[in-house]
Formats: C-alpha cells, structure tokens, sequence
C-alpha cells in the first residue's frame, strides 16, 4: 500500500529519470488519495478539497530538495515558463514576508505560497510537494475557520489515510535522494524556492552533494 516505487532508483540513475520516478510516485498518491472513504481508516468520509479552495495554501510546507528541484524543473519546462518570472517575483516577496517567522509566528501570518495561481489554483499542481497533498480535508468550514483564527488552532479532520502515506513516502524520498548524491534534509518552501531560484547551477550543485539549501532548514 505505501511501496509507490521510489525504491526502484538507483546509483547511477539520472536526474531526469528519477525526477520521472517521482512523479510516477506522486501520480500514484493521487490515485490512491481518490478512494479515500471506502475500505480506509477515513470510513466513509468524503474529501471536500476543491480547486479554488486555498485556505492550506497558507500554511508553512516541509519539503525535500528532491521536490524542490521538481517544481523549479515543472516551472521551466517550455509551456510554463512565460508564467516563471511572475513566479520569481512572487518568491522573492514572499521569502521577505517570511522573514525569521517560524511554527505559530508563520502560521498567524496567513502567508499565502507563492506558486498559488490568481485563480486560487496551485501553479505547480502536478509537481506539488508531498506535504500539500497530504492537507486533504474532509471539513472545509474548519479549514476556513483555521484560516480566519489561525491563534485558535481549529482541529481540522485531515485524513488519517494521506497522512500515513506522506510519512512512509516522505524517507523513501530522502534515500532515492542520498543514492542521487543529494544531502537528506527537510526545507520551508518559500524559503527553500528563494535559494533554487537565486543559486546558479542549483540542480547540478545540490547533485554533487553540496547543502545548497542549509539556509531554508526546517527547525
Ligand atoms: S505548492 Fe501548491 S498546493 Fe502547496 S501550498 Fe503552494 S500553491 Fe498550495
């Protein structure tokens, strides 16, 4: 159930084909997340989760260098690359507004993710990091009302199943990570984008071992 393939890279393998394998991996992840509520430990639940619906969008996110390199690489693919330095900018503002803020400091802030779309929409939906897919909600008013009082901590019913899935995926990442020759370790987003997107060669450093993104540590 939570074998999603990551196991399969290997020493030696390119950078192409195990960002490949990810995306197999977090394709699979959706797949399973859509038959959440029957035959889960989410019962009969239903997810309420909706394009438009950003209200997680403004919570601090824990990714991975691996996951990082994905969205820089899905943002400079041809087709998306008119909307890159719209993206740039954004990050850039937003790692401002970050600032030193961490845990409830960044929570209170509603700092809205840079790689949401105008629409409200996730600009890097395919290419979206493991801890985004696993806020599924099945209570939209309490996301909501997170959202408005952040100081309250409102409980909101994320579901069990997704949550176990993340946390067995999240160390498969990180060994695909050590056989590609990328340090382990976990990053704030925003954070973590203002250093790809301001370090040159960032993919080719990250590879060859380098803690290119030390600066954006999850504490
Ligand atoms: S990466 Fe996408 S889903 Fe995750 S916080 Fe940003 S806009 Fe939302």
């Amino acid at each position: 159930m939570n074998d999603l393939g990551l196991n399969t890279l290997r020493i030696g393998m390119s950078l192409h084909q195990a960002l490949k394998l990810a995306d197999d991996a977090f394709t699979l992840y959706d797949e399973r997340s859509a038959s959440i509520g029957t035959g889960t430990k989410d019962g009969a639940l239903h997810l309420q989760c909706v394009k438009g619906c950003s209200y997680c969008c403004h919570l601090e996110v824990g990714v991975s260098a691996l996951e990082v390199i994905a969205i820089k690489q899905f943002l400079e693919r041809p087709e998306n690359r008119s909307n890159l330095e719209r993206v740039k900018t954004r990050v850039r503002h937003q790692r401002k507004a970050v600032g030193d803020l961490r845990d409830e400091g960044r929570k209170n802030a509603r700092i809205m993710c840079p790689l949401l779309s105008d629409e409200g929409a996730c600009g890097v939906y395919g290419a979206r990091p493991i801890a985004c897919r696993s806020y599924a909600s099945f209570d939209r008013a309490a996301c909501e009302r997170d959202w408005q009082q952040p100081e309250a901590e409102q409980l909101v019913p994320y579901s069990e199943t997704l949550r176990d899935m993340a946390k067995h995926l999240a160390p498969q990442i990180q060994g695909a990570q050590s056989k590609l020759g990328i340090v382990r370790g976990a990053y704030e987003l925003i954070r973590a984008l203002h250093v790809a997107f301001s370090t040159p060669d960032f993919e080719r450093r990250c590879m060859a071992g380098e803690d290119v993104l030390a600066k954006a540590a999850l504490r």
